[in-house]
C-alpha cells in the first residue's frame, strides 16, 4: 500500500459515511434536506452488526459479506425498502446501500 492512498482512505471513508448522506438528503428532499440527510446518515447504524463480531473492529477486515447487515441478504432487504412509498424509507434504503458502497470501496483500497 503506498502512502497516498493511506491518507486518502480515511477521508473517503468518513466523508462517504457522514458528509455524502447530507448531499443525498439534499438531492431527494431539498426542502427538508437536513432531516433527510440525518435519516440517510442514520443508515450508518448498520455498523452496529460489528458488535456481534470478534474483534469488534479490525481495520484489515473487509466488512462486506463478513457482517450480518453487510451481506447480500441485507442488500436484498435494503433494495426492497426502496419500493416502500415512504420518503424516509427510501432515504434509509439509499443510505444503507450507499454505506455498503463506501465499505466496498474501502475493501478495494485495502487490496491495493
Ligand atoms: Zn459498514
Amino acid at each position: 500500500m503506498d502512502g497516498g492512498i493511506e491518507l486518502l482512505q480515511p477521508f473517503l471513508h468518513y466523508g462517504g459515511h457522514w458528509l455524502v448522506p447530507f448531499a443525498i438528503g439534499w438531492l431527494i428532499r431539498r426542502e427538508d434536506w437536513l432531516r433527510a440527510g440525518l435519516i440517510v446518515a442514520s443508515a450508518n447504524l448498520i455498523d452496529l452488526d460489528h458488535l456481534l463480531a470478534d474483534p469488534i473492529f479490525d481495520p484489515e477486515r473487509c466488512s462486506i459479506s463478513f457482517h450480518l447487515l453487510h451481506g447480500w441478504e441485507a442488500v436484498v432487504v435494503y433494495a426492497v425498502m426502496i419500493a416502500i412509498p415512504r420518503w424516509w424509507m427510501r432515504a434509509l434504503s439509499i443510505g444503507a446501500l450507499w454505506h455498503l458502497a463506501v465499505d466496498f470501496g474501502d475493501c478495494q483500497m485495502m487490496a491495493l
